[in-house]
């Protein structure tokens, strides 16, 4: 077995390979970018070495560096976990060039199921069902949208070198074909820097089940079941289970069977995961599966499987990658109760799922009977734009499905996570959703259920900026008592009303705060049974949790977050901002297009601008109909969340 480690990556992974390696007596070798310099990851290694800036290009996918430290530190092996480089065909040759073992399949393997078009010539070979379409090299826009009237709609475009649901499109009638066709090129060529596509025809009500597989290299390759991935929201993962409800014995045993075939044609060894679309229209059944892609590295949701077979999969990677043969056989494969992974993300549920940036005030992970976290996060580090804003995965393991679910629910509530925004909230909700527990659910419940799952705008919480305020008060009250000598001339201020209740009558005081920028009044009551702060009315929350720091409080209140500051005069410009028509930037990214000029009139939700943030297009539109005012950025530029990038001045001739 290895004796030492390098970990060409950040994060959660990066802490759980530590973990593992540790365990099976590694020395283990970190490395980190500028932004990771204080990281959990960095602290738990035995040594770590620093790899450049911040941007993921210029430190964890660049090959050199990572070879060099890898050098430099002596480490026999390099575990590439997962995104960044594991699944980069040119970094485990560079790793072999350099006499160091990659952890992970050969690049050969790695090539052959890199692109989904050949994946799925390959796959076609050797006997596995594939989805109906086209995956052939033509690529003239004409050519595809014959392919596709063939096909037939609904069909999805996917970019060939695709990954996480970038570069990819739905489609539904022929109509929409050609600038969906553009949309997808465009995204798939700034994420993957290839915008070659193929065609699928879509299935309806899918299912998302992977097979989870593992190989040798002495050719013995098994299945260690499957996980049922279809809670997905825009074609990205949310929550995933094994056993996947609804399977049976024979079905499993049909795909774990063309899932060993697609390894062995692959000529795989290691970790992989087989993923099939399956058709749950009347349930699951034989021959109504087929195979989407592979991935060649371990997934996010590999404690789902840990769970239910009680094996360490990072063990198993080295040990093959070590040159071992699988430790056990496919009849000796446990399959143990059920598990369900949900991945808690700062991102926000009720703008769209934005990513959130800051620094995490409070951080508290769940803890009980049957549940496992990892993260890679602790509180008061912060959540930067430059990696993917996952905070923690949180997996429960029960006898039943009922049990694990009632167990990551419970521990979802547990959850406190404030700072940036969070979907602990919205997973919860989904959590405990009637049709999901019923197991009656495909890959577009999240979707169509976004209102039910609290993923929309919702009104201002008044009972948490009540308690916001309350404590915003008392800090500034005793701030003011702690004052030796008053200052005689210093006007009076609402927050310094520290004199207590009046014996007569009730005296009211209007703290004006901003919550979630927006601006509200609490209203500070003293009277003859003490103070007491409302907002509207609202009395301040209870059961909430509230953290204080040097400018804000964050109230936690029934999942949701809410920012209480003082509101600060000077920096209202009240005019302009009221108005509600300035369009600013959601999150850090480039500004791809801007689609209007100075002075034009638009629509209430028309398209102004497109911003890429985290390699994804977002469309900004106008929130009322106006004319096009002040434009403070170009196209191609450079902008930080919250940027302003065009005003809409409010026009009383134009219609709704
Ligand atoms: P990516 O590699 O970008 O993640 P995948 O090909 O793995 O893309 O697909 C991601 C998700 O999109 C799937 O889990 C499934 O929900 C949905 N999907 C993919 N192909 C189809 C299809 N042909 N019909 C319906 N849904 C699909």
């Amino acid at each position: 077995m290895f004796t030492s480690v390098l970990i060409a990556n950040r994060g959660e992974i990066a802490c759980r390979i530590v973990r593992t390696a540790k365990r099976m007596g590694m020395r283990t070798i970190a490395v980190y970018s500028q932004a990771d310099v204080n990281a959990l990851h960095v602290r738990l290694a035995d040594e770590a070495h620093p790899i450049g800036p911040a941007p993921a290009a210029e430190s964890y996918l660049v090959i050199e560096k990572l070879i060099a430290a890898a050098k430099k530190s002596g480490a026999q092996c390099i575990h590439p976990g997962y995104g960044f480089l594991s699944e980069n065909a040119t970094f485990a040759e560079g790793c072999a060039a350099a006499g160091i073992v990659f952890v992970g399949p050969p690049p050969e393997a790695i090539r052959a199921m890199g692109l989904k078009d050949r994946a799925k010539a390959l796959m076609q070979k050797a006997g596995v069902p594939v989805v109906p379409g086209y995956h052939g090299e033509r690529q003239e826009p004409a050519f595809l949208k014959q392919k596709a009237y063939e096909t037939g709609y609904p069909l999805l475009i996917k970019a060939v070198a695709g990954g996480g649901g970038k570069g990819m499109r739905r489609v539904d009638k022929h109509v929409e074909f050609d600038a969906a066709l553009e949309a997808a090129k465009r995204e798939a060529k700034s994420a993957f820097g290839d915008e070659r596509v193929l065609l699928e025809k879509f299935i309806a009500a899918p299912r998302h089940i992977e097979m989870q597989i593992f190989a040798d290299t002495h050719g013995n390759a098994i299945h260690l079941h499957e996980r049922d991935c279809s809670l997905q929201r825009r074609h990205q993962k949310v929550i995933e289970e094994a056993p996947a409800p609804g399977m049976t014995a024979a079905l499993r045993e049909a795909m774990g069977t063309a899932a060993v075939a697609a390894a062995k044609a692959a000529g795989y060894a290691g970790a992989g995961t087989i993923e099939f679309i399956a058709d749950g229209v009347g349930g699951l059944k034989a021959g109504g599966f087929w195979f989407m892609e592979m991935n060649t590295r371990l997934q996010v949701e590999h404690p789902v499987t840990e769970a239910i077979t009680g094996l360490d999969l990072v063990e198993w990677q080295f040990r093959v990658a070590a040159g071992d043969k699988l430790p056990l056989a496919q009849d000796q494969i446990p399959l143990n109760g059920h598990a369900a992974e949900a991945r808690i993300y700062a991102e926000d549920p009720e703008r769209g799922f934005l990513p959130s940036t800051g620094t995490l005030v409070a951080l508290e992970l769940p803890r009980g009977e049957g549940i496992r976290v990892d993260t890679g996060v602790e509180a008061g580090a912060a959540v930067t734009p430059f990696y993917d804003p996952l905070i923690a995965k949180v997996i429960a393991h029960g006898k039943t499905r009922e049990q694990a679910l009632e167990r990551l629910a419970g521990a979802l509530d547990r959850t406190v996570a404030l700072g940036p925004r969070s979907n602990v909230g919205f997973l919860a909700a989904l959590v405990r959703a009637e049709e999901f527990r019923r197991g009656d659910f495909d890959t577009g419940f999240i979707g169509r259920n976004l209102a039910a799952l609290g993923a929309v705008p919702q009104p201002l919480d008044k009972a948490a900026v009540a308690l916001g305020a309350a404590k915003l008060h008392a800090r500034e009250a005793s701030r003011i008592a702690s004052l030796v000598e008053p200052e005689p001339d210093q006007p009076p201020s609402p927050w310094a009303a520290a004199d207590g209740y009046q014996l007569a009558g009730a005296r009211t005081l209007a703290l004006p705060v901003t919550a979630d920028g927006e601006i509200a009044i609490a209203q500070v009551i003293y009277d003859s049974a003490g103070l007491a702060v409302t907002v509207d009315g609202v009395a301040v929350a209870t059961g909430a949790i509230a953290v204080e720091t040097a400018d804000e409080v964050f109230v936690l209140h029934r999942g949701r977050q809410t920012k209480v500051a003082p509101r600060d005069f000077s920096a209202l410009d009240a005019g302009q901002e009221a108005g509600g028509g300035v369009i600013r930037a959601p999150m850090h990214g480039k500004v791809l297009e801007i689609l209007v000029e100075h002075g034009a009139r638009v629509a209430k939700g028309q398209r102004l601008a497109i911003i890429e943030a985290m390699k994804m297009e977002h469309s900004l539109v106008a929130p009322l109909a106006g004319i096009v005012g002040e434009i403070a950025v170009a196209k191609n530029g450079q902008v930080v969340e919250g940027a302003r990038i065009m005003v809409i001045e409010a026009d009383e001739t134009a219609r709704e």
